[in-house]
């Protein structure tokens, strides 16, 4: 069944009705068995998508939220996983990750901070490992 907003042409009355099919609804019209409520006219057309459309369409923005939600927590956990057992070195990140590369006294901790993509860059020709992540603001929902 499909739920069409129809709308008469000579007085703009606007009422819904039910359809087996959008077929059905082709049919009837040319047949002039639908007629206007109101006025008995019979120049009815198709005003609005049919509710039940929109629904899916809300339903389908729902799941993508959703899915965007589970990435979010996954990468949530991931942060403070980060955070727990990596040390935090900001804007210095190039700096520090060499000199733990090149400072073999030191011990090999992980660190983690800002670095620009040329910075990454140029820590990866020299064999540093890096890794991207995406970060989020704790704040954000
Ligand atoms: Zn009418």
């Amino acid at each position: 069944m499909i739920k069409y907003c129809l709308k008469c042409n000579d007085c703009s009355l606007e009422f819904e009705s039910w359809f087996s099919s959008s077929k059905e609804f082709d049919r009837l019209k040319k047949l002039k068995y639908l007629n206007c409520q109101n006025c008995n006219s019979i120049k009815i057309e198709k005003s609005l998508m049919s509710p039940n459309l929109k629904n899916t369409k809300k339903k389908l923005i729902d799941q993508n939220g959703q899915k965007f939600k589970e990435v979010k927590n996954k990468l949530r956990n991931y942060q403070k996983f980060v955070k727990e057992n990596f040390e935090f070195v900001g804007d210095n990140f190039a700096y520090e990750a060499r000199s733990i590369h090149y400072n073999k006294k030191n011990e090999k901790k992980g660190i983690y901070g800002k670095a620009s993509p040329q910075e990454v860059k140029e820590l990866n020709n020299e064999g540093i490992e890096t890794a991207l992540i995406p970060w989020i603001k704790d704040k954000e929902n």
